[in-house]
């Protein structure tokens, strides 16, 4: 009988990251001003930003290097177990074999740590003394609060004001690892004040948030600004996922046909299949497919164009699918999923179709969610849960052809913080918000027009 779970030793942790623009037959626009237009030198980034992450962010080499710090704290979860979801498999009666990467091992209980760490780490280096980001649900911040807390940095964090009120624990973690945290919009900053103005009883969102702590630390000259996910240097850290799955597979002497990662800003998809794309640069057939939530439908019913990072417009412009940066997407549990915008990297691969794109409304994803807790135990957060998704849709095709497909999703995190949204799954609270076609329509008639 093969095994449940892949293990690998802590001397086969990655000792480089792999960087898919090295590879990918077409690199992303470049970024720009959000004044001017023009493209953006790393110089500009500087201001919030240390310079070994802006080099990586514009690497054209394909390995870089993992410093020593960071490996030996990867060693407290890494590396993760791959599983063969047995059980499930036999539950759908697939002759797929259905493989998952099962980040919730980390302290914080996703995928985010793995990037969290270096970026502690490159600031710590360049002598800075407080890093300031924002967090939706609060998965972002609070690994940012763990890492900062190891290298001794302070950490601010601005969190969506309606997860700040209503969703607690993610917030004790972060101030149990010694964050500050501020509800978002604040008083602490400009961005924030002149919407606390205007509306004094503002729920925030992620483009606020963003937006306060750029500003935060643009002002402020020991302090840098972290982002969790969309930009290249995130992306890169995460590919440890993914590099880590490959020699998994080669022990157990298999390669998955289909690689599937639920996709926010990108990077834990983007983390789990780059190191496959290597090789379907070079040949091998592979399928690399991100799941989007129906309600905040970026990939599948955005736009291709520059937009904003935040929503009052203070970050360079990317190249990105969009739904515009002042769409507010209808308040689905899965909060990690709620960003007007995607990684410039994943969105060029999608325009040029090298990897597919979905979505799913919520109420089939936390039906996937409960099937796959009864069968393989773990609860999983609702963001992964799309993942989980599709890949019991692929099981499913794999048995109405017949075929022997292998096929491998992230399980990008646990859910045990997440079990409000599970109990108005059970109660029969939950609902599937219509594709929001007018919203989006007017957030993309509103953004910039580039000459
Ligand atoms: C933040 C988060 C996501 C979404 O972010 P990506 O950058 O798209 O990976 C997905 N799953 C979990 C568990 C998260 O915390």
């Amino acid at each position: 009988m093969s095994d449940t779970k892949v293990i690998l030793s802590e001397r086969e942790i990655p000792r480089q990251w792999y960087n898919i623009m090295a590879d990918m037959p077409r690199l992303p626009a470049p970024p720009l001003n959000p004044k001017d237009h023009t493209p953006i030198g790393p110089d500009a980034l500087s201001a919030i930003f240390p310079m070994a992450l802006i080099e990586q962010e514009v690497s054209p080499h394909r390995w870089i290097d993992i410093p020593d710090e960071v490996l030996e704290i990867y060693t407290l979860w890494r590396p993760s177990p791959l599983y063969r979801a047995k059980r499930l498999e036999k539950a759908l009666n697939t002759p797929a074999r259905i493989y998952y990467k099962y980040e919730g091992v980390s302290p914080a209980g996703s995928h985010k740590p793995n990037t969290a760490v270096p970026q502690a780490y490159y600031n710590k280096k360049a002598g800075i003394k407080r890093i300031a980001t924002e967090t939706g649900a609060g998965q972002w911040g609070s690994s940012l609060a763990m890492a900062g807390r190891m290298f001794g940095l302070d950490i601010t964090v601005y969190m969506v004001r309606v997860s700040y009120d209503q969703k607690p624990y993610r917030r004790i973690a972060m101030e149990t690892w010694g964050a500050k945290v501020f509800p978002s919009p604040s008083n602490n900053t400009n961005s924030g004040r002149k919407i606390l103005e205007t509306d004094p009883n503002c729920q925030g969102s992620l483009g606020i948030a963003i937006s306060e702590a750029v500003e935060d630390a643009a002002t402020h000259s020991d302090t840098n600004y972290s982002l969790g996910s969309v930009l290249n240097h995130v992306i890169l850290h995460q590919t440890v996922i993914g590099l880590e799955a490959k020699k998994q597979f080669e022990m157990i002497n298999d390669y998955p046909d289909i690689v599937i990662g639920c996709c926010g800003g990108g990077s834990n998809f983007a983390g789990v299949s780059f190191p496959f794309l290597y090789d379907k640069f070079s040949g091998r057939q592979l399928r690399a497919i991100a799941v989007e939530p129906a309600s905040c439908p970026t990939l599948t019913k955005g736009e291709f164009r520059y937009d904003f990072g935040d929503t009052v417009g203070l970050t360079p412009l990317l190249m990105m699918y969009t739904l515009g940066h002042d769409f507010m997407p209808p308040g689905i549990h899965a909060g990690g999923l709620r960003y007007h915008g995607d990684s410039p990297l994943v969105s060029q691969l999608v325009n040029d179709g090298i990897i597919e794109a979905r979505a799913y409304p919520q109420l089939p994803v936390f039906e996937a969610a409960i099937l796959f807790s009864n069968t393989e135990g773990i609860i999983p957060a609702p963001e992964s849960s799309h993942a989980i998704k599709a890949a019991i849709d692929e099981a499913l095709v794999a048995k109405q052809e017949g075929k022997e497909k292998c096929i491998l999703f992230n399980l990008s995190g646990h859910g045990y913080l997440d079990l409000t949204a599970y109990a108005d799954y059970i109660a029969g609270n939950l609902v599937d918000h219509e594709y929001p076609e007018s919203l989006i329509k007017e957030s993309l008639s509103k953004l910039p027009v580039i000459k």
